[in-house]
Order: structure tokens, then C-alpha cells, then sequence
């Protein structure tokens, strides 16, 4: 079946894959893996040349149609679909970075992690004025477990950000580095923090940083971040209806959709054209064409609208939320790509960033498939 598939089905092939998951054959128990934040159910595995963040942990992988067999030591998998072979597949080791230590005697792993093959991502502030109290927080979101587990630190200070990009740079040729932060109690933001981290990182190494928070008080703040050596930013609306908003994120939602459309549009006067990006979550409620309506808005101010199925993280108040299915993802993403690539704005053209890296979402094999 490998050999006959071509880059025309592999891009629904792969949306199959990642919202179905992967099982690993030999794990019984997966429920029983704990902590971490972000993509943590995930594993990155390179399927047909492409590396994709895929459920392997989250309770609906454990009734996947797709099976690997235990990775060799060099990652190396088969998968099967309904026990007849695919492919071959590889999932990403450990990097080797994440065995030193920071001068201060934290180790790198706790301080930046490595997403999909070549990125390096941390959140600098690991807490947020709305996590504590279930009338604010974001229900989908899992930034205080990895503290509980004691397998990150609660601020991570310049210095350190800037020890672990070098070493990354030069051990494992990491080609981005990622800055998110939670929400801190004051007007910018967060965009403060990140800037004194930006720049201690760039003046350490010469890589892409891409930075994400919310909207701050101030649009000056993108300037400065710009200045400080960010190629992108990155500010997620994750919902894009009030209706959704105010349901899943109802301290977030307090920022109105408006406010986000003013910093869009003063931040791509900074950053460019798409080097402004947002994340969306499909599948917490809003539907194909109210995610499409507003993508199309995002796109025509410069904007690139990142849209990753959602997959729920365990701990959560959203644990045993359901994923979209490849159908819900592909009804989105097949008119995207095509108003991406419309618009010049394709995953290839952008700086750095989520969008850049593209392992959350299949949105960037969809759009290859619409330039081959
Ligand atoms: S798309 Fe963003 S969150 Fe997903 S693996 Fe890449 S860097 Fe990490």
C-alpha cells in the first residue's frame, strides 16, 4: 500500500491519522502516563516524510484503527491500519540537549522542550491569572500539570532560555525557538517578558523566535518585540465565536474578538503579512463554516488562521471532550489551504511560528497538495 500512495492521498490519509491517533502495540495501559502541558498526549512522528504531533496517549487513540509496532532504537515503527501494513513510520527521540543543565543547575529539559523534529518551545511564565478559578479559566488548557509534576519550573529567566537555544542550535540543530507565556496580572500581557527573553536569547544565538500571548494594553509592545529580535508573534483565539468563547473560555472571552482584530492589524504593520498568526482549536463548537468565515476575515488583514483539531488533555475540564473527525478537519481545511495559497500565505512563506512548524495541524500538506 506504501509505494502506490501519492502526496494526493497521503494529505487525508495524515488528517485521518491525526485525529484518530496512533495505538502503540505492547501499551496496555496508557491512561496511567502523567503530567505535562501543550501537546503532552502527543508523540511526533514522521509519516511519509512529514512530522505531525499524533494522539498516542489520549483515551481515543486506544481505539484507533492505526497501530505501531514498538519503535526499534532508532525510532523506526510499522504501521498498520485494521492489521494491514502502511508504512514505515518514525517517532522522534529525545534530543540530545536535554541532558545538560543550566548554569544555575536546572536541567534543559525542565527549562524548553523539543516539538515535532526541529523546534524548541517553552512557555516562559507557566502559570496565568485565569488557571486557578474554574468562572476564568480556558477549559481545554493544561499549564498548571507539568508544574504539579515537577517536570518544568514556574519562570523561566532569560539566561537560561538563551543556555538551552544555544546548545540546542548546535547539539540538535533546532531551527525555531517558540516563546508562549501564561497570562500574567498586568496590562501587557506577558509581551514584557518576552521581549527581556527574546532579546537575551538572540543575543546569544541567531535563530527565529516566535513569541505568543494575548493582545497587551499596548500595540507598542510589538515594536519592541520586533526589535528585540521576534520574526513572528502569535496571539491564539482558539474559539472564534462568542457563543464558544464564553462557554470554553470565559475569562479569555473578556478580551472581545474586536480588541483581537485591532492588535492583528497593528501587529502585521510590524511583523508582515502572515508572520501574525493565531491559533484555532476545531471541534470545541463552532462549526466548519463559522471557523472558515472568520479564517477568511483573519487571512484578508494578513493574518494566518493556524486551525488544529482539538484533542483534549487529560486533567482537564475538557478531558473527555471528543475530537473533530477527518471529515469535520477536512471540510476546513480543503478551502483554507486553497485561501492560503490564494493569498501567497502558506505554511513555506512564514518566518517562524506554529504555523511555520505545522505538526499540530495536516493544513500544510493540504496546501502543498494545492500548489503540486
Ligand atoms: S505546531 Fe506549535 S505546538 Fe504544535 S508541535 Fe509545532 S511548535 Fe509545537
Amino acid at each position: 500500500m506504501s509505494s502506490t500512495l501519492t502526496l494526493e492521498s497521503n494529505h487525508t490519509l495524515l488528517n485521518e491519522i491525526q485525529t484518530k491517533g496512533i495505538r502503540l502495540a505492547g501499551s496496555t495501559d496508557l491512561s496511567t502516563r502523567k503530567g505535562g502541558a501543550g501537546p503532552t498526549d502527543h508523540k511526533a512522528v514522521t509519516i511519509f516524510g512529514t512530522t505531525l504531533m499524533i494522539p498516542v496517549y489520549s483515551y481515543s487513540a486506544k481505539n484507533s484503527p492505526f497501530e505501531a509496532s514498538l519503535p526499534s532504537k532508532m525510532g523506526y515503527a510499522s504501521l498498520k491500519r485494521n492489521g494491514e501494513n502502511i508504512t514505515t513510520i518514525r517517532f522522534i527521540g529525545e534530543p540530545k540537549f536535554y541532558k545538560e543543565t543550566t548554569s544555575d543547575g536546572v536541567p534543559f529539559w525542565k527549562i524548553a522542550r523539543l516539538h515535532s523534529k526541529d523546534v524548541l518551545a517553552t512557555t516562559v511564565l507557566q502559570n496565568c491569572i485565569r488557571y486557578n478559578d474554574k468562572e476564568t479559566s480556558c477549559q481545554f488548557c493544561a499549564i498548571g500539570e507539568s508544574l504539579k509534576y515537577d517536570t518544568t519550573i514556574a519562570y523561566k529567566r532569560p539566561h537560561q532560555l538563551a543556555e538551552v537555544a544555544k546548545r540546542a542550535v548546535e547539539l540538535d540543530g533546532i531551527s525555531q525557538f517558540i516563546m508562549t507565556t501564561g497570562t500574567p496580572a498586568t496590562a501587557d500581557r506577558g509581551a514584557k517578558l518576552l521581549f527581556e527573553s527574546v532579546e537575551a536569547v538572540r543575543a546569544a544565538i541567531d535563530i527565529p523566535v516566535q513569541v505568543q500571548c494575548e493582545p497587551p494594553n499596548d500595540f507598542k509592545w510589538f515594536e519592541k518585540l520586533k526589535n528585540a529580535g521576534a520574526s513572528s508573534i502569535g496571539m491564539h483565539l482558539e474559539a472564534v465565536t462568542d457563543r464558544v468563547r464564553n462557554n470554553i473560555m470565559p475569562g479569555k472571552a473578556e478580551v472581545s474578538l474586536d480588541y483581537y482584530f485591532e492588535a492583528f492589524k497593528a501587529a502585521v504593520t510590524i511583523f508582515g503579512r502572515g508572520n501574525v498568526s493565531t491559533y484555532i482549536l476545531a471541534g470545541l463548537g463552532d462549526t466548519p463554516e463559522e471557523i472558515l468565515k472568520i479564517s477568511n476575515k483573519l487571512i484578508a488583514v494578513g493574518v494566518y488562521p493556524f486551525v488544529v483539531p482539538f484533542v483534549p488533555i487529560r486533567n482537564t475540564p475538557l478531558q473527555d471532550h471528543a475530537s473533530p473527525n477527518k471529515d469535520f478537519m477536512h471540510k476546513i481545511l480543503d478551502p483554507l489551504a486553497e485561501a492560503l495559497v490564494t493569498a501567497k500565505m502558506t505554511s513555506d512563506t512564514l518566518e517562524s511560528g506554529c504555523a511555520k512548524c505545522g505538526a499540530c495541524s495536516t493544513l500544510s500538506t493540504f496546501e502543498k497538495k494545492k500548489i503540486a
